[in-house]
């Protein structure tokens, strides 16, 4: 489903960390298909990694994979450095990689507070700082774009819904929001716009025990007044809009795609 102008990145160059498979992978699909070029960030699977790549070069885009764990600061700008090396520059910034540790709060571990952090919080910190860095040093460039560069970070419903039993997700994800915010208001006076996605309930690895038996799927539902699933591709479109100049006045700010589960409680007549 081709949903945008084909051009509406071209000539920008795209970062999306864990950009190997689920939301990710969709996101690289979409910027591809709006004609950036796209660094496809894997930590360890590259096979997959390197098909997607191969998949957008197919269909006509231009991709690479890079490995790099965003929670390591060498790896982080080792990457930067490889993609600037090779493509000159970077305009969109897809933090995506995240983890879930789950555990009942009272046998949750250090290393799994820890880890969720490092990932989803830390990740985004070492990221956006090289991708600020490189906008600022670059300015803007007119006929790329209105904008320096664009930052896109990967949230969850979770940043405002609490989630018993994955504290550690949701304060990772609720740290988030004002990161994403302070930073937008930091860096706009730079032309550096920073947003957020808050998927819902999307068919991914990450919740496939949500929706992979019908009985759970049925219980899911109960949570999405728009009554289906999400698809990794509904993210992918949310992404190159906040990408383009069609959203050149948005910053500070986060698009909820999530079927309305946001909405809750109660949406379903008689209860
Ligand atoms: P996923 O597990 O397919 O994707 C996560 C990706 O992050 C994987 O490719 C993984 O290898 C990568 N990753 C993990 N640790 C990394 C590290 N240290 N360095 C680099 N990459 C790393 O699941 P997904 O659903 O596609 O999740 C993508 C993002 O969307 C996550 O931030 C997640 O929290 C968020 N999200 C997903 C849903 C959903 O319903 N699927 C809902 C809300 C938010």
């Amino acid at each position: 489903m081709r949903v945008y102008r084909a051009d509406a990145l071209r000539g920008q160059r795209a970062l999306v960390t864990g950009g190997s498979s689920g939301i990710g992978a969709a996101v690289c699909r979409a910027l591809a298909m709006a004609g950036a070029r796209v660094v496809v960030n894997y930590l360890s699977n590259r096979d997959e990694a390197e098909q997607l790549v191969k998949e957008i070069q197919a269909d006509g885009g231009e991709a690479m994979a890079i490995q790099a764990d965003v929670s390591q600061e060498a790896d982080v700008q080792r990457m930067f450095r490889q993609m600037i090396d090779t493509w000159g520059s970077i305009e969109i910034l897809v933090a995506n990689a995240g983890i879930q540790r789950d555990a009942a709060f009272h046998h949750m571990s250090l290393d799994q507070w820890n880890m969720v952090m490092n990932v989803n919080l830390t990740g985004q910190f070492l990221c956006a700082r090289e991708a600020v860095r490189e906008f600022n040093r670059r300015g803007v460039i007119p006929e790329v774009s209105c904008a320096a560069g664009k930052i896109i970070s990967m949230s969850s419903v979770h940043d405002i819904i609490p989630w018993a039993g994955h504290v550690n997700y949701a304060a990772s994800k609720g740290g988030l929001l004002m990161f994403m915010k302070s930073l937008a208001q930091e860096v706009a006076r730079h032309k550096i716009r920073v947003n957020a996605i808050s998927p819902g309930a999307i068919r991914t690895e990450i919740n496939r025990s949500a929706w992979e038996t019908p009985e759970a799927e049925a219980d899911l539902l109960r949570l999405i007044p728009y009554e289906r699933v999400g698809d990794p591709m509904d993210i992918g479109h949310v992404a190159v809009w906040l990408a383009s100049d069609a959203s050149d006045y948005v910053t500070g700010t986060t698009i909820y795609a999530d079927g309305g589960m946001t909405l809750y409680p109660g949406f379903r007549e008689g209860g």
